[in-house]
């Protein structure tokens, strides 16, 4: 007969509660529901605590809910007569999870680091409640793709599988396309009328910069904003977005902008290209342009489709923008936050005119690695807001947290 030789710890049983213990080598559960698949020709036995033998009664997989999405555990033991559900460390350990003592927690991250599950020490002992996991993990999606799909401001799942599998970002996992489009998608974005896709691109940082104004929005913001001003850098694609209350803001914005990015490369703006509007075209404005010696490109009034690069990025920002607030049903007075999780966010995403390099790559001359940290390690994910249910209660507290955690620009908004 075969055996398993099992020091198992038997502390006291409870139906739903796991234990993570290093002493047994195999996972082992009472519960025959959890089973998706079952072996019942794999008979065996396993010794427990106490020395004697009980029977092993089949093999197979269950599908753990954890922080990060459903999660098949394979070669689960079936054994009815023990009075304690085993996870099996070493088995963990051998299947390329990491299990981190530290601090009464006990945290069990998958190979990329991602956390699955967390575990406090109770009794001197580590037990998981499926129960308690499955609750937390409802609040979360159980579908990694979909998960990051939102995380990343709902952007389409075919540039997110391009960047996963090409590298261009640390941390994502594979990506699956989805055939449904979830809700926030559907009510955030619009049927797209195609602009034409200009082959043109600048050959240098600030050569051709574009700009546009968004607004009025139909909600004052919190910091009481109605328009965002927009920049977009032609050759990286880096977008940097400001918040103001009225649109005569935007010459002073604009010589801010100037001066800090010129600072930041040692290159010069050459060409900055906008529409018509009276922001644009004041004889402040034109007379501080021929000062600089940047040339005004101006488009022809009603034809947005001119201002291709700002109005594409405008749009997209706002379709973003809607997404994120429309996921988490947020009040349209936090439209500047989220615009700013989108500028910030649109900063990191690749487009096809930048082959695999994405804005922030090509602006700071280095490769992004922030993703995961800023959605996966920051142990309350204060971060992403915007991908997290709030609990009603803590609303309240949600002006004072969103400060701590705005992505983006340090502008108020
Ligand atoms: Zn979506």
């Amino acid at each position: 007969m075969a055996t398993i030789q099992e020091m198992c710890n038997t502390a006291k049983a409870n139906d739903s509660s796991w234990l993570i213990d290093s002493g047994c080598t195999n996972h082992i559960t009472t519960d025959l529901s959890l089973f998706r698949d079952l072996d019942k020709s794999y008979l065996s036995r396993v010794r427990i605590g106490n020395g004697d033998y009980v029977k092993v009664e089949g093999k197979g997989a269950i599908e753990v809910e954890t922080l990060s999405g459903t999660k098949t555990l394979k070669n689960i033991l079936y054994v009815p007569k023990i009075n304690q559900n085993l996870v099996s460390v070493g088995q963990l350990i051998e299947s390329g999870y990491s299990i981190i003592f530290n601090d009464g927690v006990c945290d069990i991250k998958d190979k990329n680091g991602v956390l699955l599950i967390s575990a406090k020490m109770m009794n001197r002992s580590f037990n998981v409640d499926c129960r308690e996991v499955c609750l937390s993990a409802n609040t979360y999606e159980n579908n990694e793709s979909v998960l990051w799909h939102k995380r990343l401001g709902h952007f389409n799942y075919a540039t997110l599988k391009r960047m996963a599998d090409l590298k261009m970002t640390h941390g994502l996992p594979d990506i699956q396309e989805q055939k449904s489009i979830c809700e926030a998608c559907q009510l955030g974005k619009q049927t797209r009328v195609v602009f034409p896709d200009n082959a043109y691109r600048a050959l240098s940082k600030l050569q051709h910069v574009h700009t546009d104004v968004c607004g009025p929005m139909h909600n004052e913001s919190l910091n009481g904003s109605k328009y965002f001003l927009l920049f977009v850098d032609d050759y990286s694609r880096y977008c940097w977005v400001y918040f103001l209350k009225s649109k005569s803001d935007v010459f002073a914005e604009f010589v801010k902008f100037k001066a800090i990015v010129e600072l930041e490369t040692g290159n010069r703006l050459k060409i900055l290209r906008s529409n018509n509007g009276g922001e644009y075209t004041s004889r402040q404005f034109e007379a501080y342009l021929a000062k600089e010696g940047i040339k005004h490109q101006l488009t022809v009034p009603y034809t947005p489709q001119q201002n291709g690069v700002s109005e594409r990025r405008n749009r997209t920002l706002m379709e973003m923008t809607r997404c994120l607030l429309y996921e988490k049903k947020m009040p349209l007075k936090f439209w500047a936050k989220a615009v700013n999780t989108a500028s910030y966010l649109l900063n990191r995403m690749t487009t096809r005119v930048l082959g695999d390099k994405t804005p922030y790559e090509i602006w700071q001359f280095q490769q992004e690695g922030e993703l995961e940290m800023i959605y996966c390690t920051s142990k309350e994910q204060l971060a992403d807001m915007f991908t997290k249910p709030l609990a009603k209660d803590r609303f309240e507290d949600l002006k004072e947290m969103i400060g701590m955690c705005s992505f983006g620009t340090k502008e108020e908004c």
